[in-house]
């Protein structure tokens, strides 16, 4: 049991599950061994051969139907992954983008011939997947984005740059947010499917050098005249881009919360292990009232963030989350968790600032969580439009 003894929600709570938790379990054991993770951070990317192993593994595309080539599961199954993901500090496989995002995106919206030609591809890891939405000029209001596909006869030729690209490097079936109408605000936003093996004047930029997540290959995009057939527009309507990344922002905003609670968890961990170990002026440093004080309030942050978060799965599954929860899961977990960690990191001392110590990593990954995927602010924006 670990040490924040909360219960997975009924819909989790299923032998089917159990099993392959065990199996994802194992998937990460071999593929993600703590040598292979560092390997990654050295390198700032994941290598491509785990892609090949989750696809036979049956892992990509987990919870999109078999008929599309997938396993035929569903978010519970992603929830599974996300957690060893995160246990496993194996984030520089970008697996929870790839499924639980892109894959998704074109389930809901792609029409039946676009599901035919990219699932399945997905789902073997021949074809590896990114959302690109953020700019040069603008994260938080999409609506404001630059990047533009501009129909010249049978193709859409886009121009335009983007960063922060998660699975920057490794994708080769981009999502691209564009603007067909310039004048049209967000209802000129359209979603361009580009795959970049056959797209001339696409390029990758460097990855970027971040403060933590350093296994993950952040990237710049850049599209000179990138011409895609018209097939590749996403759900073949012009001007539905906004509303189809607008669909999906709960579960995107839960991902987010769901790997909060799964590092607080870790970070709690490691804690009490190493507080148990240290001795400090004759004794533990556990046997201090002022570190059972700080871990009492760290576990009880990270129960109340965790029993809010798996409630919102829980929605979730019935169909029932919306945006106003969603956002307060995002916003309550990584706001919790920027705190605990940082509690935890000074419960370690001077062992906590280095980075061999897990509690260093979690303490610089951490800080992103309450930037991306939309940041605290626009968290609280959301939600106050809710009153
Ligand atoms: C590691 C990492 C991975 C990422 N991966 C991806 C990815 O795969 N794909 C992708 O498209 N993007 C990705 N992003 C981008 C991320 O989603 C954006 O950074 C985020 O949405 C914020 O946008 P911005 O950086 O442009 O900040 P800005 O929008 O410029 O915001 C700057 C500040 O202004 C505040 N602000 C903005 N609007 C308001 C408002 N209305 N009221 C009050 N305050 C406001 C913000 O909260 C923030 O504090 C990633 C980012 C990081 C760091």
């Amino acid at each position: 049991m670990s040490v924040l003894n909360v219960e997975n929600p009924a819909c989790m709570q299923d032998d089917e599950i159990n099993m392959f938790q065990d199996a994802v379990n194992r998937f990460y054991e071999r593929h993600a061994s703590p040598e292979t993770t560092e390997q990654w951070r050295q390198n700032h990317m994941s290598d491509l051969d785990i892609w090949k192993h989750a696809g036979e593994a049956g892992l990509l595309c987990a919870s999109i139907p078999m008929e599309y080539g997938g396993s035929g599961g569903d978010f519970r199954h992603e929830v599974v992954i996300i957690e060893n993901s995160i246990k496993h500090d194996a984030g520089g496989f970008g697996i929870t983008l790839h499924n639980a995002i892109l894959a998704p995106y074109i389930l809901l919206h792609g029409t039946e011939e676009q599901k035919q030609r990219w699932l399945p591809r997905l789902a073997t890891g021949e074809l590896r997947g990114a959302i690109a939405m953020s700019e040069p000029g603008t994260g938080s209001d999409l609506s404001a984005v630059r990047t533009t596909a501009v129909k010249d006869g049978d193709d859409y030729v886009i121009n335009g740059q983007k960063t922060f690209i998660s699975n920057g490097q490794v994708a080769n079936l981009i999502c691209v947010v564009t603007k067909t109408d310039t004048s049209a605000g967000s209802r000129g936003v359209s979603l361009m499917m580009v795959e970049t093996e056959a797209a001339e004047g696409f390029r990758r930029g460097r990855i970027l050098d971040k403060v933590g997540c350093e296994s993950q290959d952040t990237s710049e995009l850049f599209f000179e005249d990138v011409r895609v057939p018209k097939e590749n527009l996403l759900g073949l309507e012009e001007g539905k881009g906004f509303v189809q990344l607008m669909k999906e922002l709960p579960k995107e905003r839960l991902i987010i919360a769901l790997q909060g609670i799964y590092a607080m968890e870790i970070a709690l961990e490691h804690t009490v292990e190493y507080v148990k170990e240290r001795k400090v002026f004759g004794q533990r440093v556990m046997d201090y009232q002022n570190t059972q004080f700080k871990l009492a309030e760290c576990k009880t942050q990270a129960t109340v963030a965790k029993v809010f978060t798996l409630h919102c799965l829980d929605l979730l599954m019935q169909g029932k989350l919306d945006d106003t929860m969603a956002s307060m899961a995002k916003l309550h977990v990584s706001e919790a968790q920027g705190k605990l960690v940082d509690e935890c990191l000074q419960l370690f001392g001077g062992y906590g600032y280095m980075n061999e110590y897990p509690i260093a990593r979690l303490y610089r990954d951490a800080r992103g969580q309450r930037i991306w995927g939309g940041t605290s602010e626009i968290m609280k924006l959301v939600i106050s439009r809710s009153m």
